[in-house]
């Protein structure tokens, strides 16, 4: 098997590489002061990263890989309890970090030492991160990925969006998730194109960076429509990809009139990386994330009115939980409910534990409802939980950020578009939703308060 940062170790020396809006490295200055840090790290089985958004933190996650030691990527935002968790848990001896005042036992990324000899990578078993999830529906759990699986994910995601040496991928996406991290990061390094990071992913650093692929979370695409100016600077872009949660359908519309581009929309999770996406020579089609990708197998178990509970099976999935007895192989239940058309096509309808609500003998999918509401043109954001209710078992009830509507009136609004049983009974109109780093509804806060 190859290396897992295969591109990296190319012996052609590449200019701007990997660069933030302060600082820019080729590919050997990126090899050289990551190699120069590796052998910092001599002994340390963990390291945590404090994660700030932009090129140091590839440093140090490449120094972590080269070494053959954990990484555990910290968010530079997290508090002191989060911290001192992450560390404890993760068991990490060092952090590394470019911003001294971090705590814990420092080795400051920037430290200069001449780079020698650049250490040879581990073989593809041995665990390569552990990256704790969002946090959407209870705490973070630390999820152990090996190199083989974050290898083979990357090789199958550069064949599904034609990702080449040739392209420049733009994001600023935090880089302690798969998204901003995996993809974002280590996907440039494994396949040789250069990463722009904007540091925060606004529209204006979107609108000003020139690349051929951009990542967002669907919050980001949608703040990106809200500016159009901004928008049709994206218009010369090869690929614009959504992911880490539902892109609503009037933002993929919005998207698609101003750049020209219909977005490709993937989906995954920590536990399994990116199994299902639409195809860079391929459909678009809104509401839907496309087929299994190559290597990844998927089914529905426990099916009801074409809705099902999500399972994938392939090279991607992760060992298991941190401090916890390793995952057993075969079909991995990803706790999201879809459904899978004739054609193959997915479509998530949400998360089992918040968002498949039972109501009167049915199950209705909260994605429906949402994107019934978002289509009234006073609707900006809506989320929609099942609350318990003691004739229905749970109520259809609706949060949504609106300017001046009445919340009767998009019960009605709703009533005219979906069978009865899915319209919200309550409808909260709110000046925000609960979201999380990663732009995700906090259901669970919304559901229990
Ligand atoms: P936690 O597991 O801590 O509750 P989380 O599940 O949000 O948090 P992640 O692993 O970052 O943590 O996110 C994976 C989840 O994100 C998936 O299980 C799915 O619910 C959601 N998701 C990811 N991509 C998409 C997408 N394209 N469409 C809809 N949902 C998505
Ligand atoms: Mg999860």
């Amino acid at each position: 098997m190859r290396r897992l940062l295969d591109a990296l170790h190319d012996p052609a020396d590449l200019a701007d590489a990997v660069r933030d809006p302060r600082v820019s490295l080729s590919r050997h200055e990126l090899l050289g002061r990551a190699a120069a840090l590796a052998r910092e790290l001599d002994g340390a089985r963990t390291v945590a990263v404090h994660a700030t958004p932009g090129v140091e933190t590839v440093v140090a996650i490449t120094a972590a890989l080269l070494a053959g030691v954990k990484a555990v990527p910290v968010p530079p935002d997290a508090g002191e309890l989060e911290r001192a968790h992450l560390l404890r848990d993760s068991g990490a001896e060092l952090m590394l970090s470019d911003d001294p005042g971090a705590g814990g036992t420092i080795v400051p990324i920037t430290r200069k030492r001449p780079p020698g000899d650049v250490p040879a990578e581990p073989g593809p078993d041995t665990a390569a991160l552990v990256l704790y999830t969002s946090g959407t529906t209870g705490p973070p759990k630390g999820v152990v990925l090996s190199r083989a699986a974050l290898a083979a994910d990357l090789d199958a995601l550069a064949e599904v969006w034609q990702w080449t040496a040739d392209d420049t991928l733009v994001h600023g996406l935090p880089l302690f998730h798969v998204h901003g991290l995996v993809l974002g990061v280590l996907g440039p390094l494994r396949l040789g194109s250069r990463l722009a990071h904007t540091g925060r992913p606004t529209p204006q650093m979107y609108a000003a960076t020139r690349g051929t692929m951009y990542f967002g979370v669907p919050t980001v695409w949608s703040r990106i429509c809200a500016a159009p100016a901004q928008a049709r600077e994206l218009r010369s872009a090869r690929l614009l990809v959504s992911g880490s949660a539902p892109l609503p359908v009037p933002v993929f519309d919005d998207l698609r009139a101003l750049t020209g581009q219909a977005p490709i929309e993937r989906y995954g999770m920590t536990e399994t990386l990116i199994t299902v996406s639409t195809r860079a020579d391929g459909e678009r089609r809104p509401g839907h994330v496309g087929l299994p990708v190559p290597g990844v197998e998927t089914r529905l178990i426990d099916e009801a009115g074409g809705i099902g509970h999500l399972q994938v099976r392939g090279p991607t999935l992760f060992d298991g939980y941190l401090n916890q007895p390793p995952r057993e192989d075969g079909w991995y239940t990803t706790g999201d409910v879809a459904t899978i058309g004739p054609d193959g096509w997915h479509r998530i309808v949400g998360r089992a534990s918040t968002d498949l609500i039972k109501t009167g003998g049915y199950r209705v999918g909260a994605g429906e409802v949402e994107d019934a509401l978002l289509l009234h043109p006073a609707v900006r954001e809506a989320a929609v939980v099942g609350i318990p209710h003691p004739d229905l078992g749970e109520q259809i009830t609706a949060y949504v950020v609106a300017d001046s509507v009445r919340g009767e009136e998009l019960t009605a609004f709703v009533a005219e578009r979906l069978a009865v049983h899915k319209r919200p009974r309550v409808v909260h109109l709110v000046g925000e939703l609960p979201r999380n780093a990663m732009g995700k509804v906090q259901k669970a806060v919304l559901k229990h308060g």
